[in-house]
């Protein structure tokens, strides 16, 4: 891997310099040159239920309040660096101080701050695949060691192996993902008491999906200084382009985070919309209460299908596995559908993940995979 990505490099930089004389760049750090940039592979499509978004924007009238806040942003001044008008939001909110709230621009750079925090070289990055591959990549990214304990053959957490792990005490941090992405599953708060027990590693719970479990390990902030929550803006606040995500943690982690952070990476704009949305973040309880109805009754329609295997979810979004899952990808990308392919996924093979959207979206995708599904049965080939 090393050797091809080094002639790759170097061929790139040679045929350069061959055709339009320009001068080539060394090579970046040598645990660069070998990731693979995330791709979403997100394509233009009439039913998009590939990135578990929310399917409903904003609704209007507090879409008109949220302008309104824009409008009177300071575009020439620096934002606060900490957000703390939505700070205090969050904080108040979940009967915390500001200093155990921290924002970041998306859950995403929260993660990444956890790696440049508690991993690095020379450091242990625990990991419970399949899930979200952001956090290998972080890991990869900031030269940290990633060990796993992979989850069951039925998905769940293989909780007495995942606690034996860390009781050898050379794991610096780890994450639960809770429900998980892309498996749909959530951890109890006794399971997570118990990893919190097993080493001082960092915890991080990530609950970016937790409105639609309506679970969390909330409670267990007061006993436990090695323990964060991530949340994020952008699945049940419909606010994925917008990037606000937050920790919630206790006040001498959260202030290891500040040492890494971007100063500056949650924008003024972000600050003022995603302030006004979460004021309002009852607007947001039917909308969500919709997509676990739906969750439940495309779950039901999918047990019905034969040849289809539909894992049990508590988020916005349901794992499958079938035959020739790459396949069945492309046929619902032909008819407007895009889900999102996991089937070459290390953990994951011949498995696809299908996004909760609208009633109507959920009644295409199901029209058009039962066909599938259906015409691979009639003929032996999809
Ligand atoms: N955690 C999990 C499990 C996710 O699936 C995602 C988004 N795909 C995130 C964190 C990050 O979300 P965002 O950066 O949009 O806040």
């Amino acid at each position: 891997m090393q050797d091809s990505a080094d002639r790759a490099f170097a061929s790139a930089s040679s045929s350069r310099r061959g055709t339009d004389e320009m001068r080539a760049v060394r090579k970046p750090a040598p645990h660069v040159l070998d990731l693979v940039s995330y791709d979403p592979k997100y394509i233009p499509a009439e039913v998009m239920v590939s990135a578990n978004e929310n399917p409903r924007d904003v609704p209007d009238g507090l879409r008109a309040m949220v302008m309104r806040a824009v409008r009177q942003v300071p575009l020439n001044r620096y934002p606060d660096p900490l957000a703390n008008g939505l700070r205090d939001l969050i904080a108040q909110a979940n009967g915390l101080d500001r200093d155990q709230v921290l924002i970041g621009n998306g859950g995403d750079e929260l993660l990444l701050d956890t790696a440049l925090a508690w991993g690095g070289p020379g450091r242990v990055f625990l990991n419970v695949p399949p899930t979200f591959s952001v956090y290998e990549g972080n890991a990869l990214l900031t030269n940290t060691a990633v060990v796993e304990v992979p989850r069951r053959a039925d998905f769940q957490v293989d909780e007495d192996a995942l606690v034996a792990r860390l009781s050898r005490g050379d794991v610096d941090f780890t994450i639960l993902t809770s429900p998980n992405n892309p498996t749909g599953d959530t951890v109890s708060e006794s399971f997570v008491r118990r990893v919190l027990e097993a080493s001082d590693a960092l915890v991080v719970v990530d609950e970016a999906y937790f409105e639609f479990s309506r679970k969390t390990v909330r409670p267990l902030l007061e006993s436990y200084e090695n323990l964060v929550i991530l949340r994020t803006f952008s699945k049940a606040f419909s606010l994925a382009g917008v990037r606000v995500g937050y920790l919630l943690g206790n006040v001498r982690v959260l202030s290891e985070y500040k040492k890494v952070r971007q100063p500056y990476s949650v924008d003024a704009i972000s600050q003022a919309i995603a302030s006004a949305v979460y004021e309002n973040r009852s607007e947001f309880v039917f909308g969500i209460e919709q997509i676990v109805a739906e969750r439940e009754r495309v779950y039901r329609q999918l047990k019905r299908m034969d040849g289809v295997e539909a894992f049990p979810s508590e988020s916005n979004f349901i794992l499958l596995r079938m035959a020739d899952a790459s396949a069945v990808w492309s046929g619902l990308l032909s008819c407007g559908v895009l889900v999102r392919d996991f089937s070459r996924t290390r953990y994951l093979e011949n498995c696809l993940r299908v996004s909760i959207g609208t009633p109507q979206e959920n009644d295409r995708f199901l029209e058009v995979l039962g066909d599938i599904v259906a015409s691979g049965k009639s003929d032996g080939k999809r």
